[in-house]
């Protein structure tokens, strides 16, 4: 059944004429990324991740990851793999040219990230998480700590990891224990960290961990939490490995899904106390930290387009080998493909329209990361990041709760064989599953979104993209085009639910904060869809201008138009629900006691 194989034709488009691609190249330190050069990364990139990732996916599944005395043990041929992915340089391809990157733009890196995840998510959370710890480093540690790390883990040869989670401590940081007991030029760590991605393994020589601690004066809450670069093997001053750390892998989860990826609870300190180096000041630990788990939202909200395209592929695949039935209406005669009755066309459609939708938004999000890092115009540079800020919660919550839904659908192509093991499309859904968990819940993603990125600011970035969407609507509307017009008429629908729904949440937040939380989640996803809808639109006025212009790849744009079309009549139209669960709705959410519940 179907494997793998990169969605390059739309990934093409999503970055060459969709997110703009031609206007980033043109930004202080983005020149190298000219078209040839971007067509040929995706191509190999493409071809690594089908050829030496993907076949990995499932026996990594079966066989997970074995903890013995400390060591893990990854799954066969997970060391090889990773060895030949460092030997090709990927692990340096958004890394900074100063220590060894190729400096590549967050629109290339971000959808070749997409196909790591696509082919094998467990083993890409290992790269993923490194080039966390490398942003957080490259932004907030020393020179010395600079020097130390940076060119190692960009280039893959040690690999890093985000130590945040305490049995007490998940969502709310603030309850984070770990102590850090200050001893000359370093601390002293104890405590221990559950559910830390790739804690510990046997791909490397040598992990680095970035550990949020509490030094002994530190204030209550998270204003009191600390960040800290804790090495498995201490580096001395010529970068040799010296001593293992206080550090150890006491246990690894048995969990739903990504079973490649190792789950670890971390000791430190059992023996006289983890070495730590404090990363900047104290008690700014979590400051510092967001810097990677912003990146690591973005990237988890790639990982649902990734896994949504893999189900869907797997799912189309099965779509037009499995024989069942009749056409519809006839009684008699062959027997046809599923792939044929409408209502397989129907869940293959929402797969497709969603990712696409879903990808598209990613880009969008990583194209206004590569404008508020280089631009060279600070208020454009900030005006960027504000978009950014704002899309990243979207980006993580929407694409990863759609992911689960459409893993979910791809079951049901399947039909009973979606249930059992042997078709894969099971695994899609497990794996699916953790994305709207990890890197901050939906419900967490979704507070961040209404509190610090749309209240705090009285609204008005969130009123400039819809600002935005609506002037790109307006010249929509002048189309006579069927589906051009159809999209429209949804899209002001879609556009007119987010404005209301956002001036109810501004209303609505500063006196009743409850009944603004209860509408978080629907205010996530309603934002989800009409911005997914809107670059959706945008692809469809791209596509029908192409066809007017006679370019090559008809079928392509002709696909687009019709996917955009399906995307405005099937899925923008859950805008208007949204909306009322939260303008009429969030009250009847908090309306039975807890005891009734
Ligand atoms: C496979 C896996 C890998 C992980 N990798 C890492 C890692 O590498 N590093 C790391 O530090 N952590 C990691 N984690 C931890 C992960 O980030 C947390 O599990 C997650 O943040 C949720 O915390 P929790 O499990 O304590 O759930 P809780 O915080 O207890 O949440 C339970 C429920 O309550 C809701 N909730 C809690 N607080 C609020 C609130 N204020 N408003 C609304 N709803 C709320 C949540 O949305 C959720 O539905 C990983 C977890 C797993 C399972």
């Amino acid at each position: 059944m179907a494997e793998y194989s990169a969605p390059l034709r739309d990934m093409k488009f999503v970055i060459k004429e969709l997110a703009g691609l031609s206007e980033i190249s043109t930004l202080p330190g983005c020149g190298e990324a000219t078209p040839d050069l971007v067509d040929a990364v995706l191509e190999e990139a493409g071809k690594f991740a089908a050829g030496a990732l993907s076949p990995l996916n499932k026996s990594g599944d079966e066989q997970g990851c074995k903890l013995d005395d400390g060591v893990v043990t990854t799954a066969a041929g997970f060391k090889e793999a990773y060895r030949e992915f460092i030997k090709a340089g990927w692990t340096s391809l958004g890394g900074s040219l100063q220590w060894g990157g190729q400096g590549l733009p967050h629109i290339v890196s971000g959808l070749v990230s997409e196909m790591w995840n696509g082919a094998n998510m467990s083993f890409c959370l290992c790269p993923m998480l490194t080039t966390g710890v490398v942003n957080a480093l490259v932004r907030h540690g020393s020179q010395q700590q600079q020097d130390t790390y940076l060119h190692k883990l960009i280039g893959g040869e040690w690999t890093g990891t985000m130590n945040l989670t305490e049995p007490q401590a998940g969502s709310d940081l603030s309850a984070v224990r770990t102590r850090a007991v200050p001893e000359g030029d370093h601390y002293r760590l104890f405590g221990t960290k559950i559910f830390i991605t790739w804690g510990e393994h046997d791909m490397v020589e040598n992990i680095i961990h970035l550990v949020l601690a509490r030094t002994p004066d530190a204030p209550e809450g998270v204003k009191g939490i600390s960040l800290f670069i804790v090495p498995k093997y201490l580096v001395a001053k010529d970068g040799s490995l010296g001593a293992r750390n206080d550090v150890k892998c006491i246990s690894i989860e048995d969990k739903l899904g990504i079973h490649a990826s190792p789950t670890c609870v971390i000791a430190y300190g059992e023996k006289d106390g983890a070495i730590g180096y404090l990363v900047g000041e104290e008690n700014r630990g979590l400051e510092y930290m967001f810097t990677m788990m912003n990146f690591a939202r973005l990237e988890v909200g790639i990982e649902g387009v990734a896994i949504a395209e893999r189900a869907y592929q797997r799912a189309l695949g099965y779509a037009k080998e499995r024989v069942q039935g009749r056409p519809v209406g006839v009684r008699s005669g062959e027997r046809v493909t599923i792939i044929h009755h409408p209502d397989v066309r129907r869940m293959l459609m929402t797969m497709k329209a969603q990712t696409e939708a879903m990808r598209a938004l990613a880009a969008t999000a990583c194209a206004a990361l590569d404008h508020a890092h280089h631009h060279p115009d600070r208020t454009q540079r900030l005006q960027w990041q504000s978009v950014f800020d704002l899309l990243t919660p979207v980006v993580k919550g929407w694409c990863t709760e759609q992911c689960s839904e459409i893993a979910s659908l791809g079951v049901q192509v399947h039909g009973g064989m979606g249930f059992v093991e042997e078709t894969g499309a099971a695994q899609h859904l497990r794996d699916a599953r953790i994305t709207s968990i990890y890197e901050g819940t939906t419900g967490i993603q979704a507070n961040d979104l209404m509190g610090r990125k749309v209240a705090a600011e009285k609204g008005a970035t969130a009123k400039a993209v819809i600002a935005q969407m609506r002037e790109f609507n307006r010249q929509l509307g002048a189309s006579e085009h069927p589906a051009l017009a159809s999209i429209h008429r949804s899209l002001s629908a879609g556009i007119d639910a987010l404005a209301e729904a956002t001036e109810w949440l501004l209303a609505t937040y500063p006196s009743n904060p409850a009944a603004a939380g209860a509408g978080a989640v629907p205010y996530l996803k309603l934002w989800g869809t009409v911005a997914g809808g809107w670059q959706m639109a945008r692809a469809a006025a791209i596509a029908k201008q192409r066809l007017d212009e006679d370019a090559e790849d008809f079928d392509f744009y002709r696909a687009k138009i019709g996917t955009a079309r399906f995307f405005a009549e099937h899925i923008l139209p859950h805008a208007a629900a949204y909306k009322a669960a939260i303008v009429t709705g969030s009250h009847s959410t908090l309306a039975l006691e807890v005891d009734q519940l």
